[in-house]
């Protein structure tokens, strides 16, 4: 059986009555027979049959054993955080989500968490960064904006190795194109508002354990912390992931044709998507994962953010948005919009150029999107040359 037919067919019909559709419980309680006697639920915060049911679902398409899921992307995060204690330290990707950045440095350090950050693309930086303390190797790839690929079973046998947690981030790839937990890892987390979801209609995070004793812990942390994902929401993210199998094989192809028109576009510097052969991590992208995603991010061979602020106000089906991961084509200017906290210096050295522009390849067609991209690129000569023109005349006024 293939994954997309174990996926949809495991998607329970409604014992009671036989509805298709998973039924929303959107209820606080459950009645009991007896003190302690009742059909496996008590209370809606430790579990709910609607979000049990997204939790299943998630937990068999990334091959793990136990699955949380939760009200935000930065929860289940927090949730996984949650299992270090004071000195312990997380060796943790350098190009991470910023979100992650945030918690871990604004709200994990003054409690005694360290945090080191390494370029994980070189898996020797990864031993050499690891301490007696290191408890959690974080690790996201792709990495957001600019698609760095690590090694999994590389780094998770060093994990373990080393008797620590090695948690990946699968937001970018989906368990649709890459499965870490078989590929070692211990834990995986994602941002469910992106393709699990997949329609940017809800937000939503999940934990899925390869192990189930770690897989209870989670499970404890998500009842004591009670940072849970609501029925409708989680109704939601199983109707998105129905259509996970398909939505990700045309994001995927979309996506190649954009970064294959990018490549030979003269306005465009550098270009990041690892479906390319030019990519440095093409290889190992191939290897553990099916497919390279809907993320394609480039530079601009006229390296100002006023440049790339004029390319992405000058796209129609590419609309300016934070985000990723839904039907909806999607852009955005990292230096002026998901990176700005981050110090210009530090975030020109992570390699998020002022120009660099992130796309979220969406379900249009794939021609269509690639002449909304032309287009802007036109306009955005058209707008270069008319300043060049004008600053000619000042000079000869002057
Ligand atoms: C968006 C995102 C998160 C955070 O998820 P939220 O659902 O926004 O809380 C974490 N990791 C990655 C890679 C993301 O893209």
């Amino acid at each position: 059986m293939s994954n997309a037919t174990q996926l949809i067919h495991s998607i329970p019909t409604d014992p009671l009555t036989g509805s298709i559709s998973v039924p929303i419980y959107q209820t606080s309680t459950f009645v009991q027979e007896a003190p302690g006697v009742n059909r496996g639920y008590d209370y809606a915060r430790s579990n709910n049959p609607t979000r049990a049911t997204l939790e299943n679902l998630i937990s068999g398409l990334e091959k793990g054993q136990v699955a949380a899921a939760f009200g935000s992307g930065l929860a289940a995060i927090d949730a996984v955080v949650k299992l270090l204690k004071s000195g312990d330290e997380i060796l943790a990707v350098d190009d991470i989500y910023g979100g992650a950045f945030r918690l871990f440095t604004q709200v994990y350090e003054k409690f005694g968490i360290k945090v080191n950050y390494v370029d994980t693309t070189d898996v020797e930086n990864v031993l050499n960064a690891l301490t007696p303390n290191t408890k959690l190797i974080w690790l996201e790839t792709p990495t957001n904006p600019t698609l760095k690929i690590s090694d999994i079973r590389a780094i998770a046998n060093l994990a373990k190795a080393r008797s620590c947690w090695l948690c990946v981030d699968n937001t970018f790839a989906t368990p649709a194109l890459q499965q870490p937990l078989s590929l070692g890892a211990d834990l995986v987390v994602h941002s469910a508002t992106k393709y699990l979801g997949g329609h940017s209609d809800l937000i939503a995070g999940v934990v899925v354990a390869r192990e189930k004793e770690l897989g209870e812990k989670i499970k404890f942390i998500q009842n004591a912390s009670g940072a849970i994902l609501g029925p409708f929401d989680s109704w939601l993210v199983i109707r998105g992931i129905e259509t996970l199998h398909l939505r990700i094989e045309k994001h995927c192809r979309n996506a190649q044709a954009v970064a294959e028109f990018l490549e030979t576009h003269p306005a465009v510097d550098k270009i990041f998507y690892p479906g390319l052969p030019s990519h440095p991590n093409h290889l190992i992208a191939k290897q553990q994962s099916k497919g390279f995603g809907g993320i394609v991010s480039f530079t601009l061979k006229d390296d100002t953010a006023a440049a790339a602020v004029q390319f992405v106000t000058a796209t129609h089906y590419f609309k300016l948005a934070e985000s990723l991961g839904g039907i909806k084509s999607l852009l955005c200017h990292p230096a002026n919009m998901t990176h700005k906290s981050i110090p210009g210096a530090i975030r020109r050295a992570a390699g998020v150029a002022d120009s660099l522009v992130r796309l979220s390849v969406g379900l249009e067609d794939s021609d269509d999107l690639i002449s909304d991209l032309d287009q802007a690129f036109e306009k955005l000569e058209k707008n270069t040359t008319a300043n060049k023109n004008e600053e000619l005349l000042t000079r000869v006024h002057a």
